[in-house]
């Protein structure tokens, strides 16, 4: 007979079971013993991959406990590989499930397919602390922290693929797709009412997958980093085996920078829709006099979205200018203008999104 001890609280979603003939293999990483279970046949397979299985582990584990200032806030730390689980992976607190053959590579396998392993495995171990630890008050929120999980584990794993363009890769990944659902009447906003969670499958879509990560990405450069993981301690250590909203850690964050958050959470996160953003440029013969952005609601009720460009100015023949290409201006009201434009010679096109975070329709200028 096996008795089990009382664990910390958690929701019932994260609860299971895992049952089955599997073998285990341990290791001890920084003074943790972690427990892989697993059904693999192949002796070389499994012994070329679980050295970098527990690694990778280990180096998420240690990151998040620095970012979270939090150290790991469960009991025991393993995981199950799983054959043809349904899903990449599921975040259980003590045993996270995978879908073992996104674990255990080929030899053949693509940078993509280990770039894939390192982000799923950094993925399901943020879930620890942000899903696990601190768990949205209803499914309404599931998208804060599914955005949360691959917002961190992109800053855990890029780093290690240095030859990646990961913010090309980030652009093309999200914006097409966010683009072809916003700019349509019948677009959904990012958090909206869930009555039943039988219908929790109806929420998910572009606005969640590839708009959500956009907006957070825009709430980190519009507070800063600093503030942003101040605020995200915050927010778990006061939650820590609760449950929280959105709202909640909007209004920590609120209080750690001199934005208005409340305002940005309506636009970006409460409504559907984005701004149609054009430039607006003032000659002086060979020079600037005047530079601005201005923005307008396409939906024409006069909404306004707060957001962090950064602007590249374009001239004939290919010049480039790096402190020109670096020209960033805060949009916030209908028109802001840019500082630092005035007297640089006059550009032959400005593109108001030329760092590509930027979001909405922006208008050539
Ligand atoms: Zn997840």
């Amino acid at each position: 007979m096996l008795t089990f001890t009382e664990t910390e609280a958690i929701s019932s979603y994260l609860f299971s079971f895992a049952a089955g003939d599997f073998q285990v293999e341990e290791a001890e990483r920084d003074g943790r013993r972690m427990a892989m279970y697993h059904r693999e046949t192949d002796r070389e397979r499994l012994e070329r991959n679980v050295g970098p299985i527990f690694d990778l582990h280990a180096s998420a584990l240690a990151w998040l406990e620095e970012y979270t200032g939090i150290p790991f806030p469960f009991e025991k730390f393993d995981f199950v590989l799983v054959p043809a689980f349904q899903y990449g992976g599921m975040e259980h607190p003590g045993a996270i499930f995978y879908r073992a053959d996104l674990l255990l590579l080929d030899e053949s396998a693509t940078q993509h397919a280990y770039l894939g392993r390192a982000s799923l495995i950094a993925h399901e171990t943020a879930h620890q602390w942000f899903g696990d630890l601190v768990t949205m008050t209803w499914f309404d929120d599931v998208w804060m922290k599914e955005t949360f999980a691959n917002f961190l584990a992109a800053k855990i794993v890029n780093p290690a693929f240095p030859d990646v363009d990961h913010d090309l890769r980030f652009l093309l990944a999200h914006f097409p797709a966010a683009y072809g659902v916003d700019r349509t009447a019948g677009a959904n906003p990012i958090r909206q009412p869930l009555e039943n969670l039988n219908e929790a499958g109806t929420l998910y879509g572009a606005i969640i997958y590839q708009k959500a990560p956009i907006v957070f990405a825009h709430l980190e450069r519009l507070i800063g980093e600093d503030a942003l993981r101040e605020g995200l301690r915050e927010y778990l250590a006061s939650h820590a085996y609760a449950n929280a909203s959105w709202r909640d850690l909007i209004a920590i964050l609120d209080g750690r920078t001199a934005e208005d958050l409340a305002a940005w959470s309506r636009t970006w996160v409460e409504e559907s829709g984005r701004p149609r953003v054009e430039v607006a440029l003032e000659t002086d013969g060979d020079t600037i006099a005047r530079l601005a952005v201005r923005q307008s609601d396409p939906t024409g009720a006069g909404r306004l979205w707060n957001q962090r460009l950064d602007l590249r100015l374009g001239y004939r023949g290919g010049a480039s200018n790096a402190e020109v290409s670096a020209l960033e201006v805060h949009l916030r009201d209908a028109e802001a203008v840019v500082a630092d434009a005035a007297g640089l010679p006059a550009p032959d096109y400005v593109l108001a999104n030329g760092g590509g975070l930027g979001y909405g329709l922006m208008v050539l200028g």
